[in-house]
């Protein structure tokens, strides 16, 4: 089968800036190595021998492209058309590898023999490790030690791949503080280390970078739609953590102004505080991991405490061109409780035999609500599937 590798490949912003948003808030001495890796990308996405050695890994290793399949018993339910692009499909389980496919041999092309990465839930952290046994690189994962508790199966899945996890005892031993550490060690090690971070968040060209590198989603959905559905969908919806797979599914439809974007994010147990994730949604402008964009924070500008059932949107920021997109207008974003993205990991898993993962069970969540009002197709980015969540799941009870 011929897979063209399909990237949406854009100029960097000026600037690292999206609008008002983005930037580089770094140590000085991390510079150079951002402005290393924003020229390397630039290269490396103008060089034809990258892209298509690229494409083969995605097509013969990751398996894609990954389908899109109309969800006939759910889109009886919800009232509407519904479509999802099977990133669950994805080895690995999640979209997450499309970025660390990518980053890995972006590191390999500028020579670093060290690799870092962060992880929440132990999705990007699998990924990363997977990669890096792919090509021969040794690699270091940061976790949260609460994480490592709740996530142990990843745990071990990463160290079966020969990854060194790293427990990370500060803060709320989570996210947050293992993304503060992985920077940590990478502006030590800079020199021969390349960080990998999981989501289109971070200083520029993070953002951009990963966008590009996950904009093979919404690239591979756009055709999709236009041969399978014989037309492009209404509405475009995708969950949101730090954004990533939103982003790169947006970016297929980002030109096309009739196709209606809209980000779910995670709305926990509440609106208080400490109760959600939903940085777009509820917070405020604010610089954190060296980008300004949205973040939850209290009246002193400290980092709030953030909760969702989902590991994946339990993050106080989000990626800076999310800030541009609501703030334009371009895109919209909306909340998920808890609650309905557990109702809907049991529908999805009832009406169409596929267990998705928490975090996408929110995006399908939106679709079921919204369908009726809505004209045509709706198409949901289905980032990953629902394994990892069983425990999660199993402990809430039975569906309701
Ligand atoms: C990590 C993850 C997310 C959230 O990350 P984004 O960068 O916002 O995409 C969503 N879904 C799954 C399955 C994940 O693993």
């Amino acid at each position: 089968m011929n897979y063209p590798g399909r990237l949406l490949i854009t100029p960097p912003p000026p600037g690292g800036r999206y609008g008002a948003f983005g930037g580089t808030y770094v140590p000085e001495t991390v510079m150079p190595a951002l402005v290393e890796l924003a020229d390397e990308a630039r290269v490396a996405f103008a060089d034809s021998e990258f892209l298509s050695e690229l494409a083969e890994l995605q097509r013969d290793y990751a398996g894609r492209p990954t389908p899109i399949y109309r969800a006939a018993r759910l889109s009886a339910h919800a009232g509407t058309e519904v479509w999802l692009k099977r990133e669950d499909l994805l080895h690995t389980g999640a979209h997450k590898l499309n970025n660390a496919l990518g980053q890995l041999l972006l590191a390999r092309r500028m020579g670093k023999r060290r690799i870092v990465a962060e992880t929440g839930a132990g999705q990007h952290g699998l990924a990363t490790a997977t990669a890096c046994a792919l090509l021969g690189l040794p690699c270091v994962v940061f976790m949260g030690s609460e994480d490592m508790r709740r996530q142990a199966v990843n745990v071990a899945k990463m160290e079966l791949l020969g990854a060194r996890v790293e427990a990370v005892e500060s803060g709320s031993r989570t996210l947050k503080d293992a993304t503060s550490e992985a920077i940590r060690d990478w502006v030590t090690n800079v020199r021969d280390t390349h960080y990998v971070i999981g989501s289109a968040v971070g200083p520029h060209p993070y953002p951009w970078l990963v966008r590009t590198l996950q904009s093979v989603i919404g690239v591979e959905a756009r055709q999709q739609m236009l041969e399978q559905a014989g037309s492009l969908p209404a509405v475009v919806v995708a969950c949101v953590g730090g954004g990533s797979n939103a982003i790169g599914m947006f970016a297929g439809f980002l030109d096309d102004p009739m196709v209606r974007l809209v980000g779910v994010e995670a709305g926990g147990r509440g609106r208080a505080q400490g109760e959600h994730g939903a940085s777009l949604s509820l917070g405020s402008p604010g610089v954190l991991h060296g980008a300004n964009s949205f973040l939850l924070q209290d009246e002193d500008g400290q980092v709030a405490a953030t909760h969702s059932i989902s590991a994946g949107l339990d993050y106080p920021g989000v990626g800076p061109e999310h800030a541009m997109l609501r703030e334009s207008g371009r895109a919209e974003y909306a909340i998920v409780d808890d609650v309905g993205a557990l109702e809907t990991f049991h529908l999805l898993s009832e009406l169409e035999g596929i267990i998705p993962a928490l975090e996408s069970a929110h995006a399908i969540r939106w679709a079921v609500e919204h369908g009726p009002s809505e004209p045509g197709p709706i198409l949901v980015c289905l980032s990953g599937r629902g394994d990892k969540d069983l425990d999660t799941v199993l402990a809430a009870g039975p569906p309701p």
